[in-house]
């Protein structure tokens, strides 16, 4: 079958068009599949993304699809000897007094789903992490399961099967469109002029989703929010077999990163984007020109992160990673059909947690595709749920920003 023929086209290879395409692969369907992006694959928010897969949260269909991720990990290495970095070095959610019936609540809700937890005592945790300072924390829990991966080696492990297994990859030429005809999906216009007849079109095109899907009255309720980490000079403190901690009470995160630490602190208004103004490269592009590298975000999170990794005074910053993630105000991702144009799915709103819903999101997009029940109750998902909206509105692009600023460690 020539590339033309092809009747699923999928837009977009970061992450989640790849994980669809392998999912797609393993229904038997690999051989009806062409994905097309403008840019390298994987070379979107997916390279830069700090690469934790974390299961431990309280909504259930989410949990589900990242549980679906950490399968599709140990299968990727156990069946097709992909190494894709994986740290199976478990997780730490530390907290004050104040933080124990919130902690206590995960614990309850993550044993309940089978999902390995346990309290963990302060001088285990100071040998786990000798980088925290004592006197931060009351109390911690440890959910050994947690990991954290090279997302770049994931998107592209996914790829690599998917190929494999039939599906090709077009690069080089960007969509311009979703053409549809009486409410059916009839396939995309590239911007060099070709159209590429399609029955079924799955929009994964990351930050830039809504460029396509709301010019046919369907805007997508996300927005780009910058997304940031730093990475630290390396010190003898930091283990690189060390636990992913989540300090919860400050919104900051923290993982070994070969013999450095690399973490993130939320901050209180991120900077947020109007996707019409994000380039196709993202390399060098600024969210915030006053403040183009977060030195004001880490300035405004210093003395928190400096109470719990004291050792932040005198440990240099050696890089600085940032990159879109979409943000929706209900912090669901945005996964699904819509009804109103047969044929048309979409796979985006992953609300930081991109990397996390993975391999859950490749089979639950491949399901409906299939016609298969979905795994996961994805209705909270829908597409469709705020047709009201007006992803430009700046009013909204706050509200999503808002939601990456509330939004917990969990
Ligand atoms: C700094 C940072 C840290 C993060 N840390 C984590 C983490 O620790 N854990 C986690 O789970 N998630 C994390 N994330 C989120 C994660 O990176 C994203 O959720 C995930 O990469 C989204 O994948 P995607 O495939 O939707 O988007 P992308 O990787 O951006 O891929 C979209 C692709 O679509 C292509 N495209 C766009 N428009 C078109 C078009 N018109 N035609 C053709 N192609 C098009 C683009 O070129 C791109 O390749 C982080 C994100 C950032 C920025």
């Amino acid at each position: 079958m020539s590339t033309v023929q092809r009747d699923i086209v999928i837009i977009g290879c970061g992450i989640f068009g790849a994980a669809i395409a392998w999912a797609l692969g393993r229904r038997g369907m690999g051989h009806r599949v062409l994905i097309v992006d403008r840019q390298p694959a994987g070379s979107g928010a997916t390279s830069r993304a700090a690469g934790l897969v974390t299961q431990v949260r309280t909504d259930p269909a989410l949990q589900a699809l990242a549980g679906e991720t950490l399968a599709a990990i140990a299968s990727l290495k156990s069946h097709f000897d992909e190494d894709v970095g994986c740290h199976a070095v478990g997780a730490l959610h530390i907290g004050t007094l104040a933080q124990r019936p919130a902690l206590e609540a995960m614990l309850a809700v993550c044993t309940a789903a089978g999902i390995q937890g346990q309290w963990q005592d302060k001088r285990q945790v100071l040998n786990q992490a000798p980088w925290l300072d004592a006197g931060a924390f009351d109390l911690a829990t440890f959910f050994p399961d947690e990991c954290y991966v090279d997302p770049y080696l994931l998107s592209s492990a996914y790829l690599r099967r998917a190929q494999q297994m039939g599906a090709v990859l077009r690069l080089g030429t960007g969509v311009a469109q979703i053409t549809h005809d009486a409410g059916v999906v009839t396939g995309v216009a590239l911007n060099d002029g070709t159209v590429l007849p399609a029955r079924t079109v799955v929009n994964a095109a990351g930050a830039w989703s809504n460029l396509l899907s709301a010019p046919l009255g369907l805007p997508l309720p996300m927005a780009p929010v910058r997304s940031q980490y730093w990475i630290t000079e390396r010190a003898s403190e930091f283990s690189p077999t060390g636990p992913i901690v989540f300090m919860t009470d400050i919104r900051a995160y923290a993982r070994p990163e070969v013999g450095a630490l690399l973490f993130g602190a939320r901050e209180s208004a991120p900077a947020v984007a109007d996707p019409r103004e994000l380039p196709e490269e993202l390399q060098g592009y600024v969210f915030d020109a006053a403040d183009p590298h977060g030195w004001a975000n880490l300035a405004q999170a210093f003395d928190s992160l400096a109470r719990y990794f004291p050792g932040i005074e005198r440990t240099g910053i050696a890089h600085y990673i940032t990159g879109p993630s979409n943000y929706t105000p209900d912090g669901q991702p945005i996964v699904g059909a819509f009804a109103a144009i047969s044929g048309l799915l979409v796979a985006s709103g992953c609300n930081g947690s991109g990397i996390t819903y993975s391999a859950g999101v490749g089979r639950l997009i491949a399901e409906l595709i299939g016609g298969e029940t979905p795994f996961v109750n994805a209705s909270r998902m829908d597409p469709a749920r705020a047709l009201h909206i007006d992803p430009f509105d700046p009013a909204f692009l706050q509200a999503c920003a808002h939601a990456r600023a509330t939004k917990s460690t969990g």
